[in-house]
């Protein structure tokens, strides 16, 4: 877990502690032990401020205030589409940065799309977040806080998270693994790992260490392309880690976990949507026990990139379907109120 200070003016975040921790802080401050119990109880009823724990000394919240920060988020902005329930958030954090979250209403219930870092380091070029570079990670109770921020603001429960926001979640890799932890533990918003899905862009050192784990989450692959000349062009990592390694990757995390690997394809015209490109990906792919989610690109005025035409996505469609891979087409959802991550962020700039 990360408790280190994420930048100079900010201290660590006193809600990513465990419970062990806290007691040990308290111990170190000469308090009893039922002091870290009121504490916890004041920080899950949501408290946002040490101010606000009027049943501690005054003492201890003065010692409080210089040790640590409650992290919480705050709406910033909030814009609802007029074409389905999806409402889109901009969050504001204590140190003034933001990041987008979006909340989907299916049949099973609503998923919120979370952030995990403020920017990427990861630069993928359809990629709004890329393109804006890296600021800090989040902590885990930033990421616990955005669904807070967003059943509280709807009145809704959230029932499925997807970690497909702002940010690289294997690069933010202690927090979201204490996150998604925290997600499914008994008192807590208790979404359990098979309602969770992690979407990395390749990272195959953390996908190792991911599967030593043996969560029951979802992994999504970002794919996008299928060979490695067009996949480093669009996705920088794969110079790191080319398409050989990370599909070694998926197989043997596939055999330890028992999971299918979800494979996201953004269809970009011209770019990735080729017959050739479907025949080669269904070639990458055969054999394997996996999913193929196709996603018409989001449009993002820097990138210069075009989503595919309905007919190339269909063909694209039939012809990994024909040679026996899995695949369905993304619903596009809040298509007004630009719903694909560090859209808004960046229009707001
Ligand atoms: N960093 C992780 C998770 C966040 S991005 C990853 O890359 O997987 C979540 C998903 O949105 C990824 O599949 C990513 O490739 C995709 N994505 C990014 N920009 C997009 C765009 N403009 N249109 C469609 N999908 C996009
Ligand atoms: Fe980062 Fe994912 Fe965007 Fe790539 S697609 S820049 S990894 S957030």
């Amino acid at each position: 877990m990360n408790t280190e200070p994420i930048s100079a003016d900010l201290l660590p975040d006193i809600r990513s502690l465990t419970g062990e921790q806290l007691e040990a802080y308290v111990h170190s401050q000469g308090l009893p032990l039922f002091r870290a119990a009121q504490i916890r109880h004041w920080l899950d009823g949501g408290a946002r401020n040490f101010d606000q724990m009027t049943n501690l000394p005054l003492s201890l919240r003065e010692q409080l205030k210089k040790s640590f920060r409650v992290f919480g988020v705050n709406i910033e902005k909030k814009l609802v589409s007029c074409v389905d329930d999806t409402v889109k958030y901009l969050y504001i954090l204590p140190d003034n940065e933001t990041v987008e979250s979006v909340l989907m209403h299916y049949r099973h219930g609503w998923s919120q799309c979370l952030s995990t870092q403020v920017g990427c380091k990861m630069g993928c070029v359809f990629c709004a977040t890329g393109l804006g570079g890296f600021v800090r990670n989040l902590t885990s109770s930033e990421m616990l806080a955005q669904i807070e921020a967003a059943q509280q603001d709807a009145g809704i429960r959230v029932s499925s998270v997807v970690l497909m926001g702002m940010g690289e979640p294997l690069e933010n890799f202690e927090n979201v693994l204490h996150f998604v932890t925290e997600l499914a533990a008994p008192g807590g918003i208790q979404i359990g790992m098979r309602h969770i899905s992690l979407s990395t862009c390749g990272l195959v050192d953390r996908m190792y260490q991911l599967m030593e784990h043996r969560l029951q989450l979802t992994l999504s692959v970002s794919l996008h392309a299928p060979n490695d000349e067009l996949r480093s062009r669009l996705m920088p990592i794969n110079r790191r880690w080319p398409l050989s390694e990370l599909m070694k990757a998926c197989d043997d995390y596939f055999a330890a976990t028992g999971r299918r690997i979800s494979y996201e394809y953004a269809m970009i015209d011209g770019v990735n949507d080729t017959p050739a490109c479907a025949s080669q990906l269904a070639g990458l792919l055969k054999h394997k026990n996996c999913h193929v989610n196709l996603i018409p690109v989001n449009r993002v005025a820097e990138s210069g990139l075009n989503r595919s035409s309905v007919r190339r996505l269909r063909d694209f469609q039939e012809e990994l379907s024909r040679q026996g891979i899995n695949v369905t087409v993304r619903r596009t959802l809040g298509a007004d109120i630009q719903a694909s991550c560090g859209q808004l962020r960046r229009g707001s700039e």
